[in-house]
């Protein structure tokens, strides 16, 4: 059994790769993720992407993982009302095992992606890590002493609903008052600008390259990081304040979780590593109370997930609920 399929499922695309047991990526295929049909809809597709592409191989993979968009139901191995995609739920343990004949592992995609670094990553001899996604939403996967957690339902590593401003300026994807993502992730981060640009830096929006963009109400988390690559005095304003709700974030895991690793990953992280890192390093010292880890961007990049999915088929992680 010298291979695993790995299987990066999001509300978007889905990746597919087939890995081996050492941790190399051989071969790597991307679909746009169905959007129509039934609750089998999205097993399907994986399993037709895995009879056209590695129909060769199947014989020699020792299992499938999976690291997936939520919310999970992990003993049944679905996904119950996902916010992204059209369906009330989605079946995916039980009939690509039916289908392939191999056995499936299934875990939230952040945590699957620190399992990826503990197993090929910076985490190796590492007994806690955490890694955090700021991406369209923010997500985290947590291993204390060895251990991943879970929790209850599978939501302990939920760090995007950590209350950074308890006066809830901002409203949350979820419904409810000054969480993090509110403030600081992609989906959110266009808001939460021009609320600053029409508040508290009001008079710097005369001179930038914001305006047209703040004008035409069409300013877009990539445009608004790009300015401040740039340099723009506003853009790096808001960038600033971004990376102190950042800090708090971080903080609160640090002060909950103690862990010695950080990874960061998700689109923003690994598109603007300096400003990231740079405002984390200047405002958590203000937060945080345990002793700060080491923190740095994910070597494993976009493929996290994929390495976090070909991790738990070779080892499988040690959890409260058998994958
Ligand atoms: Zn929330």
């Amino acid at each position: 059994m010298s291979y695993v399929l790995a299987v990066d499922l999001g509300a978007t695309n889905i990746r597919v790769a087939l890995g081996t047991r050492e941790g190399k990526l051989l071969v790597k295929v991307k679909e746009k993720t169905v959007r129509e049909g039934d609750e089998y809809s999205v097993a399907n597709q994986i399993v037709n992407i895995i009879n056209k592409h590695f129909s060769n191989a199947i014989r020699k993979v020792a299992g499938i993982g999976i690291g997936s968009i939520g919310p999970l139901d992990l003993k049944k191995g679905r996904i119950i009302k996902p916010v992204n995609l059209p369906f009330k739920t989605i079946e995916l343990k039980t009939p690509i095992e039916e289908k392939l004949g191999l056995k499936v592992r299934i875990l939230n995609d952040a945590v699957a992606a620190v399992w990826g670094e503990k197993i090929f990553g910076l985490g190796v001899n590492v007994a806690n890590i955490v890694y955090i996604t700021l991406s369209t939403g923010i997500g985290a996967g947590v291993i204390v002493d060895n251990h991943l957690l879970l929790g209850k339902d599978g939501n302990a590593h939920e760090v995007g609903h950590i209350i950074v401003d308890f006066n809830g300026t901002m409203r949350c994807g979820c419904g409810k008052l000054g969480h993090w993502e509110a403030y600081a992730s992609g989906r959110n981060i266009p808001e939460y600008a021009m609320y600053l640009i029409e508040t508290k830096f009001s008079q710097l929006l005369g001179k930038s390259s914001l305006k047209k963009y703040v004008e035409n109400r069409k300013l877009s988390s990539e445009t608004l990081f790009k300015e401040a690559r740039n340099g723009d005095a506003l853009a790096l304003k808001i960038v600033e304040e971004i990376g102190k709700i950042n800090a708090a974030g971080f903080a609160s895991v640090i002060n909950a979780y103690d862990p010695e690793l950080i990874t960061i990953g998700g689109a923003i992280a690994l598109n603007n590593r300096e400003l990231i890192l740079k405002y984390l390093a200047k405002y958590l010292d203000f937060y945080v109370i345990n002793r700060k880890p080491k923190i740095t961007i994910t070597p494993l990049g976009e493929d996290i997930v994929l390495y976090g999915a070909l991790a738990m088929i070779i080892q499988e992680p040690e959890c409260s609920t058998a994958l």
